[in-house]
């Protein structure tokens, strides 16, 4: 019998190990594709826990310094804000909300969290206090904890469930066999896209940040997936400073202030009712958004 079950034994380690490895792999591409395009000054400190006040002071950005795609933007976010980025395909919608996390740095002005520069602080301490949420989150080989606890592998069991009951995903973990600790294959293929922005909401959560920066998902979900992420988005947002790169007006309508980009700066901002009201670029977007809503098309 044993000549029969070592073999096994074997192989069951065996699979053990690689999957161990392609785990250490996964976190590995995930750290990868997260590695900002900036480098931490030498004698660097670290940014106090945020009370979170943004600051874009004349920025100008290009990915090509001799285009850029920012010009002299100037910005405040106050603590505890929701602001949302609107505007046309390319304006540098996303590019403001990287550049509030600091995956680029402008060619001239600056970025100030509570007064700090970011170029002037630690990058651990800064990932600790801004959470960013991509418009297509990933997921690594490993389990739904590993994925949920990516940027902080030390989080307490119950601030985890909360995570979980706050962003919708009790449902996923009952379902799922071993609960928290399912095995979730890489790139997602085992949840759908709906769960996997869950997931990437959860890992925020977890990580508890003082300021969000999220880009909203282009890609269409079903109705009921959507209000589910809509609701989680909230509930994340609560409390924190936020800025957020609305595809949809239903996101801006609930934000407490909206930018409209364009041109490569802020070209028109307020709150969503008086921008209407104002009868300019944002209300003729919203009119447009709201026909195509009522045709069941947004
Ligand atoms: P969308 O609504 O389509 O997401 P956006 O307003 O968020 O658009 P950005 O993604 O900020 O626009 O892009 C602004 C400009 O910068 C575009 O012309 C885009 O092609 C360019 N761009 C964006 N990312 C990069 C990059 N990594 N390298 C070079 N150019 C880029």
């Amino acid at each position: 019998l044993n000549a029969f079950f070592q073999p096994v034994q074997q192989l069951v380690q065996l699979y053990t190990n690689y999957q161990q490895a392609r785990a250490a792999l996964g976190k590995l591409r995930g750290l990868l594709r997260t590695t900002p395009a900036v480098v931490e000054k030498p004698g660097a400190g670290a940014l106090p826990p945020a009370e979170g006040a943004i600051e874009l002071r004349s920025v100008t950005f290009g990915y090509d310094p001799a285009r850029p795609v920012l010009h002299d933007v100037t910005l405040r976010i106050a603590p505890g804000e929701t602001v949302a980025c609107v505007g046309p395909t390319g304006a540098g919608k996303s590019t403001l909300a990287k550049l509030v996390a600091r995956l680029y740095d402008p060619d001239s002005g600056s970025v100030l969290i509570d007064g700090h520069d970011l170029r002037d602080v630690t990058l651990d301490s800064l990932h600790r206090q801004v959470g960013v949420v991509p418009q297509e989150p990933f997921l690594f080989a490993g389990t739904l904890r590993d994925n949920i606890t990516f940027a902080r592998p030390d989080a307490p069991a119950s601030l985890i469930e909360s995570a979980v009951d706050a962003v919708g995903l009790r449902d996923l973990v009952d379902r799922s066999p071993g609960g928290l600790d399912t095995v979730l294959h890489e790139r997602g293929q085992s949840v759908s896209s709906g769960e996997r922005q869950l997931i990437a909401l959860a890992r925020v959560f977890v990580a508890e940040p003082r300021v969000v920066v999220l880009d909203e998902a282009t890609s269409s979900l079903d109705l009921r997936s959507e209000l589910r992420v809509e609701a989680a988005i909230q509930r994340l947002l609560d409390g924190r400073t936020a800025i957020l790169v609305a595809h949809r007006l239903s996101t801006a309508r609930r934000a407490d202030r909206v930018i409209v980009v364009d041109d490569g700066g802020v070209a028109e901002q307020g709150g969503h009712d008086d921008l209407v009201a104002a009868g300019g670029a944002y209300a003729a977007m919203y009119a447009t958004w709201e026909s195509h809503a009522s045709a069941g098309q947004a």
